[in-house]
């Protein structure tokens, strides 16, 4: 067993942090005392993350890099060694996304989409090795709710996160069979109200939005901080994201058929999109907040339930009984009503689950109240 250090003796890599939950997190690691290295493509963003964290008094470098090439993510690790000395936490962090039906996504951009959410965390996961092995660390990679179950007009992006929980879990067992002191991570969120959706490659002719509930980018970072110092396997951010899985273990037919009649709509929001993606070059703006019209739920129960594993678990279990029992007894009522129990079934859990957020919140608002 090793321990992973506090947070404020820690050297981070972060790749895609121009941008979204990844500068988020760079900002948060810089706030509570950590060292940080950011990495996108877009110099720009870095630049003035960079300036931002430093004038709050941070310690922070940038590089610009291509995950999908070893060569960049190298010099990445070398700027990491050559400023601060070590790599204590490595966050493989960059995505990008594509909206459509699959029969309508080039071969080019599929294999881009890939070239970056599959190989980029695969690279980055064997660059950052050796230096992690070195004094003991944390290896934290991105995956989705998409990780467990597939979103229509989201095909290749779901294929690429299954992918990577695929490399992650057996990443994981053959660094534990040998002993090494790295602990490995995979952080899968809901829905997150970044600059995703501006960013993606659009093939359909609305503009990408997505399916509520959406969490804060600052609750993934929340999550990926406590990765970075508790030695963690997985961890969903979102109580919407929990359920998706526990949901498509239990009753994924019922899941297929409201997801048919639900997440097309979801996805696409009224207005025409808008021109422009990140899926070959770089276009961040810096932004860790998107265009998300609506409210964001914050904090979330999963992501502060993270810290609290204890407590996750006994509400998971409580949530997959509930769930389970539900939905054996609503499959047996055949097709039709399945379909409509699955919404009953759906927006039970969704408010549910929404509910006891916002309780739970105001407990917190209640105690820190009443202790001035
Ligand atoms: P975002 O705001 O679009 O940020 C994506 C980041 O990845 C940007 O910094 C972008 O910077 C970088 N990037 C993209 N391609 C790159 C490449 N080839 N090389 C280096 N950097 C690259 O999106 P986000 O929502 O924060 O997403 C971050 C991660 O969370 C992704 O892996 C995504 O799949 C995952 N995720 C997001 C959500 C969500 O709902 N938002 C949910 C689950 C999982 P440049 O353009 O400057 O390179």
């Amino acid at each position: 067993m090793f321990r992973l250090k506090p947070l404020s003796d820690q050297v981070i890599v972060i790749t895609g942090a121009s941008s979204g939950i990844g500068l988020a997190t760079a900002r948060m690691a810089a706030d509570q005392g950590a060292a940080v290295v950011l990495a996108a493509r877009t110099e720009q963003a870095l630049t003035k993350a960079v300036q931002e964290i430093t004038a709050a008094e941070g310690r922070a470098v940038t590089v610009a890099c291509d995950v999908s090439r070893r060569e960049d993510l190298e010099r990445v690790a070398a700027h990491a060694i050559a400023s601060f000395g070590r790599i204590d936490t490595w966050v493989n962090n960059a995505g990008v996304g594509i909206w459509g039906r699959i029969e309508e996504v080039s071969d080019a951009d599929m294999r881009q989409l890939f070239e970056t959410n599959f190989w980029g965390e695969v690279l980055g996961s064997l660059v950052a090795l050796p230096y992690l092995k070195q004094h003991g660390g944390a290896l934290i990679n991105m995956g989705s709710m998409a990780s467990d179950r597939a979103i229509p007009l989201q095909g290749i992006y779901s294929a690429s996160k299954h992918a990577v929980k695929g490399f992650t879990d057996a990443l994981r067992m053959e660094l534990e069979e040998e002993g090494a002191p790295v602990s490995v991570t995979l952080i899968k969120p809901g829905s997150i109200g970044t600059p995703m959706p501006q960013h993606v490659k659009n093939y359909t002719s609305s503009e990408p939005k997505f399916p509520p509930p959406v969490y804060a980018p600052e609750d993934v970072a929340k999550v990926i901080l406590h990765a970075a110092t508790h030695q963690v396997r997985d961890a969903f951010v979102g109580s919407s994201a929990q359920t998706v899985s526990t949901l498509a273990k239990i009753a994924p037919r019922t899941l297929d058929r409201l997801s048919e009649r639900t997440l097309f709509k979801a996805q696409l929001g009224p207005n025409p999109p808008s021109p422009g993606d990140n899926l070959w070059n770089g276009r961040s703006a810096g932004e860790i907040r998107g265009d998300h019209q609506g409210s964001m739920i914050r904090p979330s129960l999963y992501s502060n339930s993270a810290v609290h594993a204890g407590l996750t678990t006994a509400a998971a279990g409580l949530a997959l009984a509930g769930i389970g029992w539900l939905a054996m007894r609503r499959r047996a009522h055949g097709v039709a009503s399945e379909i409509s129990s699955a919404t009953g079934l759906w927006s039970d859990t969704q408010r549910a689950a929404s509910r006891r957020e916002l309780a739970r919140e105001q407990r917190r608002a209640a105690r820190a109240i009443s202790s001035g």
